[in-house]
């Protein structure tokens, strides 16, 4: 089925390290052209650079997720750069987990501005095209965080428990109105990459590492799911994954 995958043209947000970038190259090894979003543009030079000398495809513009323009923007980048639009894995996210006792407001602020306002600002930005063209589909990267809630994850977990609902709704939506939007939801479990650079507090900061170092896997097996996902028929579509480490209880 991954010829399905060849001409697709893929928005990834948060594609300058881990789920996004392991991603957006097995895409782009698989024939997608892949539009890549991120704010470090150095790294996604690289990336892309990386893409091409493989001999695939790839852009990438300068993306924060929680300014909505800057969503229209890379939308349209990829229509203009290849008249079409078929897929956005809306996957950019931080999480700077801490007790709530903690207070520590202004992360809590920025996991709602990036994991999930960054997230209606993609749905929002692609929406439109998605209309005209009668078809689309939206992959998001919510985690087992939204699944199951765990102390020094309270507002991570509130954060991808809103992906979740909000997928769904999307997908149920989509099916009423006819208009062709497939929905994937991915819930992670511990995948080696960045994200635990984000964590400010000491203790949660060495619990979850003593946590990655026992069970973390790479990166790569999340851009197989992904893959999976975008190489299904048109009319198909796997609603959730959840997927980690086979160790990991
Ligand atoms: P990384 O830290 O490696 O990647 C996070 C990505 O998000 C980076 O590319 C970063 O790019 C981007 N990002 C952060 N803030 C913004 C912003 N304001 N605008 C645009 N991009 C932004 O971690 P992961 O690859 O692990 O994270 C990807 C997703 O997977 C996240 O949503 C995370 O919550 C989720 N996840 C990860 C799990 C794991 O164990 N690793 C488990 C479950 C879910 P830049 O800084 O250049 O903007």
């Amino acid at each position: 089925m991954s010829d399905n995958i060849k001409g697709k043209v893929v928005i990834i947000t948060g594609a300058s390290s881990g789920i996004g970038e392991a991603t957006a190259k097995l895409l782009a090894s698989k024939g997608a052209k892949i539009v890549l979003g991120a704010r470090r543009t150095d790294k996604l030079e690289t990336i892309a650079n990386e893409i091409k000398a493989a001999g695939g495809e790839a852009i990438y513009q300068e993306l924060d997720v929680t300014v909505p323009a800057e969503n229209e923007a890379i939308v349209k980048l990829a229509k203009d750069t290849y008249g079409k639009l078929d897929v956005i894995f809306l996957n950019a996210g931080l999480m700077p987990s801490s007790p709530i006792s903690a207070l520590k407001t202004n992360e809590w602020e920025q996991m709602v501005d990036v994991n999930v306002k960054g997230v209606l600002n993609g749905v929002a930005a692609v929406m439109p095209t998605f209309a005209e063209q009668k078809s689309g589909y939206v992959i998001a990267t919510s985690s087992v965080a939204g699944l199951k809630a765990y102390p020094g994850g309270a507002v991570y977990c509130g954060t991808k428990w809103f992906v979740r609902s909000f997928m769904e709704v999307l997908r149920m939506e989509s099916a009423m109105e006819g208009t062709n939007i497939r929905t994937a939801t991915i819930y992670p479990a511990a995948i080696n990459t960045e994200l635990l650079n984000t964590i400010s507090d000491k203790g949660s900061s060495e619990a979850f590492q003593a946590l990655y170092d026992q069970y973390g896997i790479s990166a790569d097996r999340i851009a197989a799911v992904v893959e999976f996902a975008v190489s299904l028929p048109e009319d198909t579509t796997v609603n959730e994954f959840t997927v980690g480490p086979a160790n990991q209880p």
